[in-house]
């Protein structure tokens, strides 16, 4: 068999490779998209206990403040309680009344954070909700992904052994040639040339249309073995049986 013969044959399982892997993309895509979202939601939900444990802390740091200005009036209470003199009683009496304003500034400080922190907890309960329901999204689509993928790992296997086989006879060269142009083409990479005009010699890539000149054909009917791709869709151009049959009888 000619090297085109033989990329022929390889581009036929190729095609049916990709027809049947065509079934499980849209699974894919699917189950892709439906990932991405489960990962913004979890990336939402790390930033939300992220700042929930901020506020935490800030909370945590107030109270202690407080506990601090309690104790110390406390004992400013022992103290005024035995003051001797009226300075002392009135410098005791002073302290006392800017803690207690620092104290009612730190408690709506809590207050706020509080506050604050029911604010995420509620997002964070709204969140979870969304994060379980797109849960059994993204399961369901993992399954119908995986079932897809069973549906057709069988001949998929024969089809890759097989492809195997038909590009073990063919030179390294063409087979990089031939796999750009499968990749490109979606598995479409062969274009047979076609008649036009017989008597005017005029022919065409039958994939895009560019006139082909008549010694391009002349040339792959000579030699089955070199590779000529189209100039225009840069498919790998061959001459078929029927139009070898009618050039070569004239
Ligand atoms: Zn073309």
């Amino acid at each position: 068999m000619s090297l085109i013969d033989d990329l022929l044959e390889l581009n036929l399982v190729e095609r049916q490779l990709r027809g049947l892997q065509s079934r499980v993309n849209s699974a894919e895509v699917y189950f892709r998209a439906q990932t991405r979202q489960m990962e913004s939601l979890e990336q939402r939900l790390e930033e939300l206990q992220t700042r929930r444990k901020q506020r935490q802390v800030a909370t945590h740091g107030h109270e202690t403040d407080a506990k601090t200005i309690d104790e110390r009036l406390e004992k400013l209470r022992n103290d005024l309680n035995t003051a001797s003199t009226t300075r002392q009683y009135s410098t005791v009496l002073e302290e006392m009344n800017t803690l207690k304003s620092t104290r009612s500034g730190t408690d709506e400080l809590i207050l706020t954070e509080m506050t604050e922190i029911e604010t995420i907890d509620q997002d964070l309960n709204e969140l979870q909700e969304g994060i379980n329901e797109r849960k059994t999204v993204l399961d369901s689509a993992s399954t119908e992904l995986e079932e897809r993928k069973a549906e057709i790992a069988d001949r998929v296997a024969t089809l890759k052994t097989e492809r195997e086989v038909k590009a073990a006879v063919i030179p390294e060269s063409s087979i990089e040639i031939f796999n750009r142009c499968a990749e490109d083409f979606e598995g479409d990479a062969m274009a047979a040339i076609e008649e036009i005009d017989k008597r005017r010699r005029e022919y065409c890539c039958g994939s895009c249309n560019l006139n082909l000149p008549f010694n391009v054909v002349v040339q792959l009917l000579g030699a089955s073995d070199t590779i000529m791709q189209c100039e225009n869709c840069l498919r790998i151009l061959y001459v078929t049986p029927e139009l070898k049959a009618e050039t070569v009888s004239k």
